[in-house]
């Protein structure tokens, strides 16, 4: 890869205006493994982030636990959520018993764009755009089965929060316009 051109496994060489390099990551759970906690795709913790060995916890990006709100297991990678899943690991340490149940949020800066992101989306079928791209000013709303599962906006703080505190209070389908 030169900036300009890419050369595949099998030397196919692709001209690009410029090339933009997703590379993913895994969680490391060789270590959990190994201790005995049951992983899937990331440690497996409980609603408290506890492991499935009593008095383990695991928090953050390596964290897959139960998601009040779809009633699936998810691992996300936000920077808020290892925060708050800290909090609540420390906090059940100590004996206090309290569940996770933070809406995942995320902001991230691009240079002069900032995008937040509230919720969990790993599949939609509707993605609705309202605003532009072009003015940086947007919000978009990611949707199954009716209901809001996240929203991605630009310019729109109040939104993002509206979305969370909406999320947090009543479910899916309260952000809906
Ligand atoms: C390039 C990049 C950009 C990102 N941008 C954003 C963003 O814009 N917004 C956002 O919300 N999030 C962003 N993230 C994600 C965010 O950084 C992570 O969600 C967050 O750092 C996760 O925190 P964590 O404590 O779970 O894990 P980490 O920050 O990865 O910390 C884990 C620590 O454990 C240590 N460790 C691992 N194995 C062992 C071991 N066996 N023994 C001892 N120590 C060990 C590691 O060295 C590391 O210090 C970004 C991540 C990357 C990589």
């Amino acid at each position: 890869m030169n900036g300009r051109q890419i050369t595949l496994d099998d030397d196919t060489r692709i001209d690009a205006d410029f090339v933009i390099v997703g590379a993913g990551v895994r969680p490391a759970v060789f270590l959990a493994e190994k201790s005995g906690l049951a992983v899937d795709r990331g440690v497996s913790v409980n609603e408290y982030l506890e492991t499935s060995v009593p008095g383990i916890f695991a928090a953050g990006d390596i964290a897959r636990w139960p998601d009040p709100r779809s009633g699936g297991r998810i691992r996300v990678e936000h920077w808020m959520v290892a925060e708050r899943q800290g909090q609540t690991a420390a906090v059940n340490m100590l004996g206090f018993g309290e569940k996770f149940d933070a809406v995942p949020f995320f902001w991230s800066q691009h240079y002069d764009l900032t995008i937040n992101y509230v919720g969990h989306a790993e599949q939609w079928e509707d993605a609705e755009l309202d605003g532009s791209f072009a003015s940086r000013d947007f919000g978009i709303t990611y949707k199954r089965a009716s209901r809001v599962l996240a929203v991605a906006t630009a310019s729109r703080d109040v939104q993002s929060l509206q979305t969370e505190l909406a999320m947090e209070s009543g479910g899916w389908a309260a952000t809906e316009g």
